[in-house]
C-alpha cells in the first residue's frame, strides 16, 4: 500500500479531503518509473466514524503491480485513526495512564492496546534506525541522538520525539499527527500482520 497525504482540518471533512485528495494524486511506479493507473476500489468500513471509505486502487500495467492508496490518517489494517492509536501510545511511554485507563478513555478494548503497544515494542529498533537515518541527513545538531533508550518506555519517547522532529522538518505545516507522518514515509513502521517478515527500514512504498 502507498499511504497518500491528505489536507483536512476536521474530522468530519476527512473522507471528502481524501477524495479530492485522489483525484490531485499522481505517482510513478517505484519499479520502472511509469505512471500508475487507476484501477478500481474497495470498501473499508473502519474506522467507523468515517463510515464506508472508497478506497483507490492503483496499478503498474506493465510490472502487473496493484497497489492500495490509503489515507494517511488511517494505518492499514487498523480499526480506528492512527491519531487514536498514536494517544495510547504517547500515555503509556509517558506513563501518564495504565492500559485500562486509556480502554476507558478511547473506548478501545484494553487487549487491542495492549496489542498496539506490543507491535510498536516489536517495531522500535526499526523505527529508531529509520528515524535516525533521516536526521542524520538534515544540517540539525545532533542532539536528538542524546538521551536514554534502555527501557521500552524511553525507546518509546525517544521514537515519538524523532517523529516529532521529522515531521517538523519535512512537513511544517502538516495536518495530522506523527503517525500519519510516519505512514508517509513508510506504512510498514507502524504495522504487524501475522506471517509477514519485518522489513528493512527506508524501502518505503513497496509493498
Ligand atoms: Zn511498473
Amino acid at each position: 500500500m502507498i499511504s497518500i497525504n491528505v489536507r483536512s482540518g476536521s474530522v468530519k471533512s476527512l473522507k471528502q479531503s481524501y477524495y479530492e485528495a485522489l483525484v490531485r494524486w499522481v505517482g510513478i511506479c517505484l519499479i520502472c518509473q511509469r505512471p500508475y493507473h487507476r484501477h478500481g476500489s474497495y470498501t473499508r468500513v473502519t474506522p467507523r466514524l468515517l463510515g464506508p471509505l472508497y478506497i483507490q486502487r492503483i496499478y503498474c500495467k506493465h510490472c502487473g503491480v496493484t497497489h492500495a492508496l490509503l489515507p494517511c490518517f488511517i494505518i492499514p489494517f487498523a480499526r480506528v485513526l492512527d491519531v487514536v492509536r498514536e494517544a495510547a501510545i504517547m500515555s503509556i511511554c509517558h506513563n501518564l495512564h495504565t492500559i485500562e485507563e486509556l480502554a476507558e478513555f478511547l473506548a478501545v478494548d484494553p487487549t487491542t492496546i495492549a496489542r498496539w503497544w506490543r507491535i510498536f515494542r516489536s517495531k522500535a529498533s526499526m523505527m529508531l534506525q529509520a528515524l535516525s537515518a533521516i536526521l542524520a541527513q538534515t544540517p540539525q545538531l545532533a542532539d536528538w541522538a542524546r538521551g536514554n533508550v534502555d527501557t521500552w518506555r524511553e525507546r518509546g519517547c525517544k521514537i515519538l520525539e524523532l517523529i516529532g522532529r521529522c515531521r517538523a522538518t519535512f512537513y511544517p505545516r502538516f495536518m495530522f499527527c506523527g503517525f500519519a507522518w510516519v505512514n508517509l514515509f513508510d506504512p510498514h513502521l507502524l504495522f504487524k500482520r501475522k506471517g509477514m517478515p519485518d522489513r528493512t527500514p527506508g524501502s518505503a512504498n513497496t509493498g
